[in-house]
């Protein structure tokens, strides 16, 4: 017997022979609603931090010329060698979606000759996308956004610790308690040429036996090595020789004064001494933000940065030390999800104007738009529809009260208005609305807080 089926089979959707799915592309996302709403938050809160530190905002081109990019993160950089998206415009230039923000920054304020015209240091923070070709996992997209801080114009380890304490309390305000902040010092460019004639010295007979990149690398770049995370070449890398025994005095002078004034601060870190970062222009003090899931797990970095001496003139302008972070928004808005999904932001209204009948619309349009310009969030349905479906919508939309108008109200000018969490109901004359609104929603809630 063939089975009765308790639904009718649904019509399946006919599919035009041109139709074609779109999908987002490989390494994006989409975020709409909470998703959209959560991020927007953690930007704005770093937003609100920043200004304390007397940061104000830059906005640079989401693209540059190629050849920005690969002279200041370095032509051997796994972020020119492999992950840029590079084309040629309609004009024949040669362009690069950024893959990190600094080089724009930089290149800005030399164009704009910003040190010539401001108190040093500048202090900008920026926000937006970033693109790299990489292999998409969790928390690593091929566009993602970063959010972070450039400090340029003053040469003292005071700028290097402001700038690192301020990712890690912008990191706790966020809501990671346990940040462990990972720390080295690629010391200055003498200290740095020793110890890369030691790191050649060391891999010279071993190199052979490691991954293609550290082969690219041992030519380009040796320190580079340190950074791979082949687990057969880090047992390797473990026994090579250490940074912190070839910094000169005055790099090992500079490191201990910003170790210390951590130490006051009571910023806790760890010195990692494998920590190089992907970028050839950092010199001195280089750091990561990590956290770490309670199955010891962790997503990669939150945060790095460090200090630079020699970007600015790189690119044509005078020699300016400068330091900087930048935070991966994606990553944060991952971790905030797994750690505290109750604390994230829900949409919500104030209120839901619930109409009765096509004469009611307008009233309910008019009286909407008003509560609008008075600050608060309303939305009603611009179509008739039943009592029911509209107070579902209400729920569904987390709004805080629902106003009834009906044909008797629009007369009376006394609306209902019903707290939707206590389905508690009352009668609101309009003269009164805004101060009753205004009690509900802003004082309450400050005494539920
Ligand atoms: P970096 O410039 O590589 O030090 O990156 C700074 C921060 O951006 C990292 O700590 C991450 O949080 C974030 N980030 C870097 N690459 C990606 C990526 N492919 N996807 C998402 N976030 C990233």
């Amino acid at each position: 017997m063939v089975p009765r089926l308790k639904r009718p089979l649904k019509v399946p959707f006919l599919l035009k022979e041109d139709f074609m799915v779109y999908q987002n592309q490989r390494g994006t996302y989409d975020a709409f609603d909470e998703e959209a709403l959560n991020i927007e938050n953690v930007v704005e809160t770093l937003k609100d931090i920043v200004k304390f530190y007397g940061y104000n905002p830059i906005h640079t081109p989401l693209y540059e010329q190629t050849e920005l990019f690969a002279r200041t993160s370095g032509e051997s950089s796994d972020i020119v060698t492999k992950e840029m998206f590079t084309f040629i415009d309609k004009g024949g230039r040669n362009i690069t979606l950024r893959p990190e923000v600094t080089a724009g920054v930089i290149r800005a304020i030399v164009n704009n000759k910003l040190y010539a015209t401001k108190d040093l240091p500048l202090k900008y923070y920026y926000y937006g996308p970033t693109f790299r070709y990489e292999r998409p996992s969790k928390g690593r997209y091929r566009q993602f956004n970063q959010f972070g801080v450039e400090c340029v114009g003053v040469n003292s380890y005071l700028s290097d610790v402001e700038t690192i304490s301020l990712g890690f309390n912008a990191l706790q305000t966020l809501g990671f308690e346990n940040i462990v902040l990972k720390i080295n010092t690629l010391g200055d460019e003498e200290s740095r040429k020793n110890y890369q004639v030691a790191l050649r010295e060391f891999f010279k007979d071993k190199i052979q036996n490691m991954c293609d990149d550290c082969k690219r690398r041992y030519e380009t770049n040796v320190l580079r090595i340190l950074d791979c995370k082949d687990p057969e070449d880090q047992e390797i890398i473990k026994d090579a020789p250490k940074m912190k025994d070839y910094l000169n005095e005055n790099s090992k002078e500079y490191f201990t004064k910003v170790i210390s004034l951590l130490d006051e601060q009571q910023i806790p870190y760890e010195i990692d001494d494998n920590l190089v970062r992907g970028l050839d222009y950092y010199s001195h003090v280089v750091f990561e933000y990590h956290y770490y899931l309670k199955d010891g797990t962790s997503i990669g970095a939150i945060g790095a940065g460090g200090h630079y001496d020699n970007l600015v003139s790189e690119i044509g302008g005078p020699a300016l030390s400068s330091v900087g972070f930048a935070i991966g928004i994606e990553r944060v808005n991952t971790l905030l999800k797994e750690l505290m999904p109750e604390s994230l932001e829900k949409t919500s209204l104030d209120v839901y104007i619930i109409h009765m009948g096509e004469e009611t619309l307008q009233t309910s349009f008019i009286l909407m738009q008003e509560l609008r310009n008075n600050c608060f969030k309303v939305d009603m349905c611009l179509e008739n529809k039943s009592l029911g479906q509209q107070f579902k919508i209400a729920n569904r939309k987390n709004a805080k009260f629902a106003l009834i108008i009906g044909e008797n109200e629009m007369k009376s000018y006394v609306y209902p208005v019903k707290n939707l969490k206590t389905t508690v109901q009352e009668e609101v004359d309009y003269h009164d609305l805004i101060d009753y609104l205004t009690n509900k929603i802003v004082f309450e809630e400050e005494e539920e807080c």
